[in-house]
Parts: C-alpha cells; sequence; structure tokens
C-alpha cells in the first residue's frame, strides 16, 4: 500500500498544525509521500503567505525596501521551527538566497514557489524524509501548460529510488529553466501528479472540512457530507462553484483510476470523501449534490422555421467564438435557440455579439435578459430514479421560485435549473429539503 498525501495551507499554517500533520503522517506508515502548501491562514484576517510573497516581490520590482516585508514572512516559519523544535536547523541562508533573487528579478512564480518550498525544505527535516525539488521532476513545455508525460517519466524514476519524500506543491520548471506555477491552489494538482507517476493506491487531500458537502455550508446550515462522489460527478459540481479541491488535480489520477480521499487535518478520524471512477455504492441521497452560480445572461435567438435551415446553429456560435466569448449551455426549441453566457463576460461585448449574430445568421429576433443564476442538481443515483425532475420542480414551486429556463443532459447526471438571481438560495434550500431534510 502506497499513499500520497498533500496537506493544504491551512493544515500548515503554524508549528501546532504541522504537528498534528505530523502525527497523521507517522498513524500510517503507507504515507511515504508528502506535497506540502505554503502556510495559509491561521485565523480568518490573518494572510497566506503566498500572498506575502507575491506583495514583497512586487516591491522589489518597484525598487522598493522589502527588507522588512521578507523577514515578516521568515517569522511564519521561524515560529514553526521554534516550534518543532528542530535543532541544527535554520532557513537564514536560504532567505539570503531569496532576497538575493529578488533584486535581480527572477520572476513572480519563483517568488510565490518559495512559501512551497521553505515549508517542504522544514516537513522533510521534521518527518526525516528526503526531499525533492520540483523543479528538478515537474516541467512545463515551450507553450506554458504543464508537460504531463515528461514529468511522469523523469518523477517516476525519482520516486522509483526514493522509498519516501517531501515533494513541494504548486510548481515546476518551465523550458527556459524558470521557476514556474500553477494557477492558485495548485498544490492540489501537484499531489494528484505525485500519485500518477508512483502509481498510489490513494491520493490522500488534507484540508480543514470533512470532505464535500451536499450543498454549500453558507446558505445550508449543517449540510451533509458526501461519502462517495465519482469524477464526473464532481467535474459538474466544481464547474459551479464547489471549491475543495483545484479542478485540474482530478485529470493525472484519473488516467490511472487512483482514487482521491478529501480528509480534515483537524478532524482525522472522520472518513471523509472518496473520490472514484465509478462505484456500485449507492449514494445515500438521490441527488449527490447541488450547486450553482449567479451571474449569468441569456441570449435568446428566434427565427421561424430554424428547425429546417441546416447550418443556423453554427452560425450562431461563430458570433461568439469571433468575440471570444465561451458558453455555458445551449437549450433550444423549435424556432429558438439560447445561449447561455457569463454576464461578466459578456456585458462589454454584447452590442458586438448582437450584430455579429444578424450579420451571419439573419434571426428574426434576439432577445438578451440577465441576472440568471444556475442551479446544477447532480446524482448518479437520478437516472435510475424516477419523478426526480418532478420533486424538484414542485420543490420549487413551492418557495414561489419561478423556473427561467431547464437543462438536462442526455447523460442524465444532472439537471440544470436556471432562476432569477434572487431566488437563488431559496432555490437551493427547498431542493435540499426535498432531498435530504426530509430523508434524514
Ligand atoms: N500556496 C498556493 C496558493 O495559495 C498554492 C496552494 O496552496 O495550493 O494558491
Amino acid at each position: 500500500m502506497k499513499k500520497v498525501v498533500k496537506f493544504g495551507g491551512s493544515s500548515l499554517a503554524d508549528s501546532a498544525q504541522f504537528k498534528k500533520v505530523g502525527d497523521i503522517i507517522r498513524a500510517d506508515a503507507s504515507r511515504v509521500y508528502v506535497v506540502d502548501s505554503a502556510p495559509g491562514k491561521r485565523f480568518d484576517k490573518d494572510k497566506k503567505v503566498t500572498d506575502m510573497l507575491y506583495s514583497c516581490y512586487a516591491m522589489a520590482k518597484k525598487e522598493v525596501d522589502f527588507g522588512a516585508a521578507l523577514e515578516e514572512i521568515k517569522e511564519r516559519y521561524d515560529e514553526i521551527i521554534r516550534g518543532l523544535e528542530l535543532r541544527d536547523f535554520s532557513l537564514d541562508q536560504e532567505f539570503k538566497t531569496i532576497a538575493k533573487n529578488f533584486k535581480a528579478r527572477a520572476g513572480r512564480d519563483y517568488a510565490a514557489s518559495r512559501g512551497e518550498y521553505l515549508n517542504g525544505l522544514i516537513m522533510a527535516k521534521y518527518l526525516g524524509y528526503e526531499f525533492i525539488d520540483p523543479a528538478e521532476v515537474i516541467f512545463f513545455d515551450e507553450s506554458g501548460h504543464f508537460d504531463a508525460e515528461k514529468t511522469n517519466k523523469v518523477l517516476g524514476e525519482r520516486l522509483e529510488k526514493t522509498p519516501k519524500a517531501v515533494i513541494p506543491g504548486f510548481y515546476g520548471v518551465a523550458y527556459d529553466g524558470k521557476i514556474k506555477t500553477f494557477s492558485r491552489g495548485g498544490s492540489d494538482i501537484t499531489g494528484s501528479i505525485v500519485a500518477r507517476a508512483c502509481h498510489a493506491d490513494v491520493y490522500e487531500n488534507w484540508t480543514d472540512v470533512s470532505g464535500f458537502m451536499v450543498a454549500d455550508p453558507r446558505i445550508i446550515k449543517d449540510p451533509v457530507g458526501i461519502q462517495t462522489i465519482t469524477y464526473r460527478e464532481l467535474r459538474e459540481l466544481s464547474y459551479m462553484g464547489a471549491s475543495v479541491l483545484h479542478e485540474e488535480a482530478i485529470f493525472p489520477v484519473r488516467r490511472e483510476g487512483i482514487p482521491i480521499n478529501i480528509r480534515n487535518t483537524n478532524e482525522p478520524e472522520a472518513e471523509g470523501t472518496w473520490i472514484v471512477e465509478s462505484t456500485c455504492q449507492k449514494p445515500a441521497y438521490v441527488v449527490t449534490g447541488i450547486a450553482g452560480k449567479r451571474g449569468f445572461c441569456t441570449v435568446l435567438i428566434n427565427k421561424e422555421m430554424m428547425n429546417s435551415e441546416i447550418g443556423f446553429c453554427r452560425k450562431v456560435l461563430q458570433a461568439f467564438e469571433e468575440n471570444e466569448i465561451s458558453i455555458e449551455h445551449m437549450p433550444s426549441g423549435i424556432d429558438t435557440m439560447t445561449v447561455v453566457v457569463h454576464e461578466d463576460e459578456f456585458l462589454h461585448k454584447e452590442q458586438r455579439v448582437v450584430s455579429a449574430i444578424h450579420r451571419l445568421a439573419s434571426p428574426d429576433a434576439i432577445e438578451i435578459e440577465s441576472d440568471l443564476a444556475l442551479i446544477a442538481v447532480v446524482g448518479r443515483g437520478m437516472r435510475s430514479m424516477r419523478g426526480t425532475a418532478g420533486r424538484i420542480f414542485s420543490a420549487l414551486a413551492h418557495a414561489n421560485v419561478n423556473v427561467r429556463m431547464i437543462d438536462q443532459g442526455s447523460s442524465e447526471l444532472n439537471i440544470i435549473i436556471g432562476v432569477e438571481n434572487a431566488d437563488f438560495e431559496a432555490a437551493i434550500r427547498s431542493i435540499y429539503d426535498i432531498f435530504v431534510t426530509t430523508q434524514l
């Protein structure tokens, strides 16, 4: 049994958290590869070290004295070193190198990556594991994309020779030898890459919540947790804003069918959520999760006899493509098609899109409506259950929510419902109640 364990920023924010992490790793000998984030927030108004590094580097670039700002960052690490009582270990030399490289403009990504790098050095010392610098084993190609195959080969060979190691998250090396980071929250991706490269049995992702909840706890008080979710269900929910794990973290492990287990560092006995390729485990409720986002608008295009005009949709879509607008959904009728887009992306281009649709597809009329919220009701259990849609819509009617759009993919994995922005929370509550609260 081999496990890759990734710890998020709040799990490594100070020495007290570090000790919890040490206990978790030592409790299970199969936790052999550790991926760390930079120290995160210790309390609500606190600063993440990654953000402190970005602003410190911005000062260096403006040639403002950044000494005090860097010292504040160093103090975060020194507290951890003191708290863990790591003797004959200091990051003094590392901070001198960082100051020198900041002055030499080593780059914004280099600056941000030091958060994970330094935490990794401490973690390796604390556990007695080897330290592997991702700059030697995680690669980006010339167009700036993550080079999955080269990384998998080099990292795989390295891990074969290294039975236990700490590998900092979030960064690797660009084709020109410079440090490059993934997008924010990217340590989740590193964990997944390491899991694939060593053929791990499990990728444990430790954070500060006990996995995914059926609905957003900011809307539903103490929602029930999700025990098992498939990669595909998770994709649907993360797209709609459920954010516990970086969206791209699914891809490397998915290729090997490695399950991800989301766990809580502050509640290690909780089983958390399992993310798997497929399962015969029945979901606890008909719906696995409910998520949603506000801020969409719809462009309704009307043309008589549209159903028999070959190529009409393509022409309409071209108008969006020419204006570089991505399309979220596209329900259609006989003489109408509706294109759903993000309001903030669309707003300043709307008139250009309207005239492009007229030029390309000559419709009879175009109507734009805004303030739409989309809610995705996701669940592999919906396929085999009659009446799910009926229950959703009667719950919404009882809650006085007007449904403006419905879209169900043929995968039957989800139903997307469009409601007014103002009805968003009431709609989620009523769907949660009908599927979960009434079943408890
Ligand atoms: N430290 C980085 C961030 O704050 C990456 C991570 O924590 O995953 O985004």
